[in-house]
């Protein structure tokens, strides 16, 4: 992997504004996937592919990362990008909405990253235990949301997402067979750990 793109990739992003991953969260993730090792990582939310290439370096040899995105003109500069940091044997991008995209895949995985729309959250949980692999690690970024999802906030025009990432809080939580921890950094972050 080229470090010195991967700057470049991550200033240009921030400028750009597109919500790539944060600084904190991604120190998270990246020590959950250092002891993991994954073979195969399902990303649903490429934006610029920045994360995606973030991961590509922990990923056990002959392992690779699906991602999904549906914006299209992020698609071809995460392309561009992904080659620029010299991991392209290692990323496969779907085109389109992980919606439909995500049950037509038959894949297994070890871990599953979701970073896209908030107000689907609960069908991508549905996807991403569907396709885990036993002691497989779910991991949802965005889920406490600017503190909407904790507070008793209602008015909020985006209140379809809050709904939808509590349903997703309250099933990961009850789940027996998925051991949840919810984490403060960023903008909260869900890490479920399949125990059978
Ligand atoms: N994981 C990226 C950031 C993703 S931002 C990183 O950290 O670098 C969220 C992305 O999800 C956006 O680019 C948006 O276009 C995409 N997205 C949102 N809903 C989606 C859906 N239903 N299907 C596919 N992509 C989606
Ligand atoms: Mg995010």
């Amino acid at each position: 992997m080229n470090k010195l793109e991967l700057e470049k990739i991550k200033e240009k992003a921030l400028e750009e504004k597109i919500p790539i991953i944060m600084d904190d969260t991604l120190e998270v993730i990246s020590k959950i996937l250092k002891e993991k090792s994954p073979l195969k990582i399902l990303e649903i939310g490429t934006a610029v592919g920045y994360s995606a290439i973030c991961f590509s370096e922990y990923l056990s040899s002959n392992g690779y990362i699906d991602t999904i995105e549906r914006d299209l003109q992020r698609v071809k500069e995460a392309k561009e990008n992904i080659k620029k940091a010299e991991v392209e044997d290692k990323i496969n991008i779907y085109e389109g909405d992980a919606v439909e995209i995500l049950p037509t895949l038959n894949d297994n995985y070890d871990v599953v990253f979701i970073d896209a729309a908030k107000g689907k959250y609960p069908f991508f949980l549905k996807e991403a235990l569907r396709t885990l692999n036993k002691d497989g690690i779910i991991i949802a970024d965005n889920v406490l949301y600017k503190g909407y999802v904790m507070s008793d906030y209602n008015k909020h025009k985006q209140r379809t997402a809050v709904r939808n990432l509590r349903e997703y809080i309250a099933e990961v939580t009850k789940d027996p067979n998925l051991e949840t921890e919810i984490l403060e950094v960023g903008d909260g972050l869900a890490i479920s750990k399949r125990k059978n």
